[in-house]
């Protein structure tokens, strides 16, 4: 099974620096893997409901080379620990930042990661189905 997908152009970038543009909260100015935080991601994903949970079909995963890879070649162990190892070094960053708390624990590392992939499981669009928008892949 595969995903649906489309590469990130020129075009597509500039909307997500738009987007971010208006976030308060951010990763990055710039557009990065919205699995492992590397810059320069090169597809989207598509999905049956956006990020905000209302249930609309939008283009919401971007993904550098190696992780469209392990998503393309379904290798799921090693997309896990590539995302856990961002989230780590995220969350860690954060808390240290806002409280002062230097680690966060490996279980809620893991809850994190598990919500993040089933969102994609759950509402990825497999290329076979048409998501009756223009922009399906061929
Ligand atoms: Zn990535």
């Amino acid at each position: 099974m595969t995903y649906l997908k489309k590469e990130l152009d020129a075009q597509a970038l500039a909307a997500i620096r738009v987007n971010l543009s208006t976030r308060d909260q951010k990763l990055s100015p710039e557009p990065v893997c919205d699995w492992c935080g590397e810059a320069e991601p090169v597809v989207v994903y598509a999905s049956k409901r956006m990020a905000n949970g209302r249930f609309q079909q939008c283009w919401r995963w971007i993904a550098c080379p190696r992780c469209e890879r392990m998503i393309e070649r379904e290798n799921w162990d090693a997309l896990r620990r590539r995302v856990t190892a961002r989230f780590k070094k995220f969350y860690g960053a954060k808390l240290e930042n806002r409280f002062g708390q230097g680690a966060i624990s490996d279980d809620l590392i893991q809850d994190s990661v598990k919500v993040s992939l089933d969102a994609f499981f759950e509402y990825g669009i497999q290329a076979t189905q048409d998501p009756g928008g223009t922009n399906a892949a061929h």
